[in-house]
């Protein structure tokens, strides 16, 4: 008796809690990833877009970072579900259930789905002091030097390392590289601009900036065709015109609450989602990043959810076809 008036006192605290949502309390959006790199990017654009559009928001980024992105996710598995505990993630959220089999969080279980935000190609950069200045002669440096080099990523599961690990499956080269984890690609960022590693794919929103200042070279881009509508990255090959098949990788990022978030605390957050997405400052930012905003149509949360839970089953066939887990 005593237990259940404990459960409906919280009942009605949270209940009261959505109506006054946001209050005075910050709303955290737990990026699980490094600090600076291209998911923190994204969430602090859109942490500034949303405090814009949702009265009384104020918005703070924490960075959880490790295991591809798992142990800010399973934080925000089992946070308080009062709206003031969010999380941004990309790809992983779809790849990290295949990968990792004794994963602490179910995707499709353990949160609600409060929209995409954006949809970011990837760029295949090296250090500065490679010889090579294209794709071609990336290829050919490669397979000179079989074996010797090493490749960058932000831990398994992480978005460079699907796509590292698909670069390498089509690359003819004799010898693997060996892959060197990190937090997230800031730091992975950093080591390749001071040339302790070679080679790395990366979202476009960090690696713009850094190719634009030649700190360092890109080769080729991973979706399908040549982005030629930026000024910049257009200059690039895709590498499926470079040969590998089928080659066709973009980056997409959602917003998450823990489940059982109440739903007027999530259709305020989708609400003022939708309105910092069409917010011609956050737009104009993205695009000059490569990154593709998403329409009203995907910051839908029943669309979110069925888009993720589809990429689940995708990502899991091509795991399990390869054998090859993070555990
Ligand atoms: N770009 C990283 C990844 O490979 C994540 C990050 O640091 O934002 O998944």
């Amino acid at each position: 008796m005593k237990r259940m008036l404990v459960i409906a006192a919280a009942a009605l605290t949270l209940v009261a809690h959505a109506q006054n949502f946001p209050g005075s309390k910050p709303i955290s959006i737990v990026v699980p990833f490094a600090a600076g790199g291209p998911t923190d990017k994204v969430a602090r654009d859109l942490a500034v877009a949303m405090a814009k559009t949702l009265p009384g928001g104020n918005f703070v980024v924490e960075n959880v970072a490790g295991a591809g992105g798992t142990i800010g996710a399973s934080k925000i598995a089992r946070a308080n579900p009062d709206g003031h505990s969010l999380l941004l993630f990309h790809i992983g959220m779809a790849a990290t259930p295949a990968l990792y089999r004794k994963l602490s969080y179910k995707p499709l279980e353990d949160f609600e789905f409060l929209g995409m935000v954006n949809d970011v190609p990837m760029t295949l950069i090296g250090k500065p002091q490679l010889p090579a200045n294209t794709y071609r002669d990336f290829e050919n440096y490669i397979r000179a030097n079989a074996g010797k080099l090493n490749i960058a990523h932000a831990g398994l599961g992480s978005a460079s390392h699907i796509c590292g690990m698909l670069w390498q499956a089509q690359l003819q080269s004799k010898e693997a590289m060996t892959t060197i984890p990190f937090g997230g690609t800031a730091p992975a960022m950093n080591a390749l601009v001071g040339g302790q590693v070679d080679v790395m794919c990366d979202q476009t929103t960090n690696t713009t900036a850094q190719i634009e200042s030649g700190r360092v070279k890109a080769f080729a881009v991973t979706t399908a065709k040549p982005l030629a509508d930026h000024k910049l990255l257009k200059y690039y090959p895709s590498l499926q015109e470079m040969g590998m098949k089928g080659f066709d990788l973009t980056i997409w990022h959602g917003l998450y609450a823990p489940k059982g978030t109440p739903a007027a605390i999530t259709t305020a957050l989708n609400d003022a989602m939708k309105k910092a997405l069409k917010d011609p400052e956050f737009i104009k930012k993205q695009e000059a990043l490569g990154a593709l905003v998403v329409t009203d149509k995907r910051v839908d949360p029943a669309e979110h959810k069925k888009f993720v839970a589809a990429e689940i089953q995708k990502i899991k066939v091509a795991v399990d076809a390869s054998g090859k887990y993070a555990d």
